[in-house]
Formats: C-alpha cells, structure tokens, sequence
C-alpha cells in the first residue's frame, strides 16, 4: 500500500508546464505515481485532500546560511512553514566547512558556538554526517566557502597566497567536492574573500575539476554591480565551471531603474556562450553585518585602538562618512535613516532603531556608533533599504532568476526570535507567490514555481529533486493559491507565511498545520 496521497489537486510540476487537475501518490521517499483527475485513486495509509490547492514540488532554496542551524534550531521552522524542503548553505564565502567557519556561523545563528557541544569536523564528508545526524526538518545541500577556505590557509591576511597555498586552498575544495560539496561561493565584499584577485578566484575555482557550480556574492552590487558581475562571469569561464550571481539586485540610490539592463548584460553573455544564473531575495531591503560599513582596513579586533588614535580615528570617519577609493560606503549613497541594526546581542533594544537615531540619542557621529556596536558584538546585524520596488520587481518577472532567501531558517521561541530579521527569513516564497504572481501578475503560478524548484535543482545538481515525477524525491507542498502571502514585516519579521497546508519531505509530513517528522538529509552533489 502506498503511504500518501494528494487527491484533488492542481499538480505544477516544475517544470513550468501548465498545471492540470490531479493526484499525486507516494510510496518510502519517492513519487510513486502522478494520476489524472478521474483515474481510480488507489488506497494510501494517508489521504489528504486538497481540493482547491496546488501541490508542487517543494521548494530549493540556493541561497541560504543555515550552516549551522541544523545544530541550533533543527526544526528549521521559518523555511519549513513557506514550503521550502531543500536549503543550500556555504554561500557568500563562508561556510562551516573547513571548521573554521562553524564559529561564525553558530553566532550568527544566535548561538554560543562553544556551546553546542561539536566534535571539529576534519572532513565534509564529517560535516554532512552531523548534519545527518541531528535530523534537521528540511534537507541540507553545501558549498565550500572560498573565504573560509583561505582562512584556513593564510588567516584573514590581506596578502595574495603563494603558490604552495593556493594549491592547498584547491586542494580543500577538490577534497570537498568529492565528499558531495556542490560546488564553491566567494563573498567579495568580506573579509577575507575581499583581497582575492580575480585571477585567485580562478585558481581556486579550477578546484572544482570542471564539477559543481561558482556561486559569489560579488565585489559590488551598487555603482560597481556591471564590472562585478562580469568578473564573476570570468571567473566561472576561466575555471570551466558555470557561474551564478548570488541575491541579484542594483542598490543604492543612484543606480536605481537599472535592473532591466543588469538582466541585459547577463543575457548577453549566455548569448556569447557564458553559462550563468541568479537568483534574487524579492524585498527592496538587504541584510548583512553590520562591519561591512566598515574598511577591512578596520577589523573589529583593531577597532579600540584606531578610536583611540586621532588620526586613524579621522581616517575611519572619512571612510565611514564618504568611502574610499576602491570601496563603496553604504551612508552617503542611502542616508543612516535607512540603516537599521539588526541582532545585537549585547543590547537587544536597538533592533530596530537606525544609525541616524542611535547617532542623534548619544550625541556622536554615526562612524563611531558604528565602531562601538561592531567593537561590542563583531556579528551585529544591518538592514539597508537600498532598492527601488521596481527594480525589484523587474527581476521577479523574469522568468530564469531563481527565487532565494539568503536567510537562516529561524523561529519566534528559537536563539533569534527576539531579534530583528530580515522578513525574508519567513516570506520569501509566498511573497513571489502571493504578491508577484498572484496579485501584481508579474508572472504565471507555473513560472514562480519553476523558479523556484526546477531551476535551482538542477543547477546546483540536486538530483531527483524539484519536480514532480515518478521516481523523483517526494519533497513536496500543499498550498492555497488564493490565500497564500508572507506576512512578516521589517517592524514584525517573525510571522510566519500563511496558504501553506501540506509540506513533505523525503515522503514523510513535515508539516501539516503542526510540526511533522523530521526527515530531512544532508543532500550529496548528484546522488540518486
Ligand atoms: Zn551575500
């Protein structure tokens, strides 16, 4: 007898294909069948109805920095509730594998990351079989972190590595890559993949062997975001390996209304030959620390004392207040109005407030509200709003830009949950589905499907993964299309989406109205 059945649905496969009426049967972990509305349904140990909703196929997030969740919040809850049944993590450079990313990541997470008790991973094959092992809800897929990478090599040293290094730091993604690493993500306004080259981008990426995909957070996304993303094209044509741009967007307010020829330049270079994709979070808000306001010149570390030396001191606040050459400071482009801290662990009441405000309350300039909340937690978190909705929405309606949430899969009782996040943690998917497609009509339900499933699997070579068919991995949801919306705001992040009924994983109910089973997997690149 089979396990499952979906009766009575609308079944969008993925593929983009018009959905048609009927039911999807599950036997173990996969599809058994897709039946057509009127075929005899067979008997399963479960029935459940959904008359009036569509099911697809669960949703692969690729941009996602839930290294470390699987070990702080199994239950991945944020995700879980959009519908999303695969994550991939190790993006922007940094993952938790080598082992020296773990740390950053776990406090990222909200974690204490001496707490939680890991034996250090030697290995990715170790780091997957953690993960296996604390059963997260939703199935976890990995790239290697090229900064992390070059930590473990030469530190956070400014300097290019030497031959010798960069044939271990090759060596480390090789081994990866191996053990099921889907391939490697540099984060370019970071320390440290900031002070790689291009051409140490390429050598480490000729890591891969021609296997997996180079994903980056590229150099700029404002006034420098045409030169970055072709350097990331570069960079995947040199290595022989495809490209993909990570959260794609035009930030800040001079480079507002020019999505539409970002999209051009990528598809002018698939029309040149360049294998490349992206994928694009759909708020007009970014997310990240809130030391990348500040120059890597100016490490937290060095922070007390660059505040205690007038001249580095005056260095810093012109950096701060007007950038430097060669980078971007976020202030002057946006407004401290528009820059809005995030987690902070030491004082949780300025979630929320903006570095206009703190600046004003205490009396000093922004540059050095800025040093002293980076001094008291280096993880601090930073909000920008930085996009024009029309941009936004430019991007959204095309059809091969993969929906992503660059997120942590959280929840309102877990380690964040009294934190300002980024709305996108909870509403990503139902937003592309339920504002976009629905209500604004930017693109068809299929499309936002397919954006969302087959796209990003079968890039990032998640097999079996993010279609329905029979034979594929039964990791799917149940949603009502007429009710389905995030409603996490940046005011009230933690709400979770609403119209997602039914979510399965590897053929087991993950979510049903209440928490399931949790069955998710580490995923290995190409493994059946
Ligand atoms: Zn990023």
């Amino acid at each position: 007898m089979s396990d499952l059945l979906v009766a009575n649905a609308l079944v969008v496969d993925g593929t983009g294909a018009a959905g048609r009426p009927g039911s999807v049967l599950v036997r173990g972990d996969r599809v058994e069948a897709v039946l057509e509305a009127g075929a005899p349904e067979p008997g399963a140990e479960r029935l459940f109805d959904a008359r009036g909703r569509v099911v697809a196929p669960g949703f692969v997030d690729v941009h996602q920095h839930s290294d470390m969740t699987p070990f702080v919040e199994p239950g991945m809850d944020s995700m879980l509730r959009q519908g999303v049944t695969s994550v991939l993590v190790g993006n922007c450079g940094g993952s938790a594998y080598p082992f020296e990313g773990a740390r950053e990541h776990a406090a990222m997470a909200g974690a204490d990351p001496n707490g939680l008790g890991l034996a250090p991973w030697t290995s990715f094959a170790a780091y997957l079989a953690a993960i296996d092992e604390a059963r997260p809800a939703l199935n976890v897929a990995a790239l290697v972190g090229h900064g992390t990478v070059r930590e473990a090599v030469i530190g956070r040293s400014h300097r290019s590595p030497t031959s010798d290094e960069l044939e271990a730091m090759r060596g480390l993604l090789s081994g990866a890559m191996d053990e099921g690493a889907v391939g490697v993500s540099s984060g370019l306004i970071y320390v440290p993949g900031m002070h790689a080259t291009t051409d140490e981008l390429v050598e480490v990426a000729r890591g891969l062997g021609g296997r997996g995909v180079y994903a980056s957070h590229v150099r700029g996304e404002g006034t420098t975001v045409f030169d970055a993303v072709t350097e990331c094209i570069e960079v995947g044509s040199r290595a022989g390996v495809p490209s993909h741009v990570s959260h794609l967007k035009v930030e800040g307010r001079r480079m507002w209304g020019r999505a539409a020829e970002l999209l051009d330049l990528l598809e002018r270079a698939r029309a040149g030959g360049a294998d490349v994709t992206a994928d694009q979070y759909p708020y007009t808000a970014w997310e990240t620390s809130l030391a990348a306001t500040v120059p890597a010149w100016a490490p937290a570390e060095e922070l007390p004392a660059i505040l205690a030396d007038p001249e580095a001191r005056g260095r810093l606040r012109e950096a701060i207040e007007h950038g430097e050459p060669g980078w971007e400071s976020v202030g002057p482009d946006l407004g401290w109005e528009r820059v809005v801290i995030g987690s902070h662990l030491p004082d949780p009441d300025l979630t929320g407030r903006t570095v206009a405000e703190i600046t004003a309350e205490r009396g000093v300039e922004p540059f050095e509200v800025i040093a002293r909340l980076v001094i008291a937690d280096p993880y601090t978190g930073m909000v920008g709003h930085g996009m024009d909705e029309d941009d936004v929405r430019t991007i959204v309606a095309c059809a091969d830009v993969f929906v992503a949430s660059d997120a942590l899969a959280v929840a309102p009782d877990g380690p964040l949950g009294a934190f300002g996040v980024h709305p996108r943690y909870y509403g990503t998917f139902a937003r592309v589905l339920g504002r976009y497609a629905r209500d604004e009509r930017l693109l068809t339900l299929e499309d936002a499907v397919r954006k969302m499933t087959s796209l990003p699997a079968e890039r990032f070579g998640l097999a079996g993964r993010g279609r329905i068919a029979p034979g594929a991995f039964a990791d799917l949801v149940v949603f009502d299309p007429s009710s389905v919306i995030d409603t996490a705001t940046f005011e009230r992040p933690h709400a979770f989406a609403q119209g997602v009924e039914l979510v399965v994983v590897n053929g087991r109910v993950a979510w049903d109205g209440a928490p399931g089973e949790r069955v998710g997997r580490a995923l290995r690149r190409g493994e059946r």
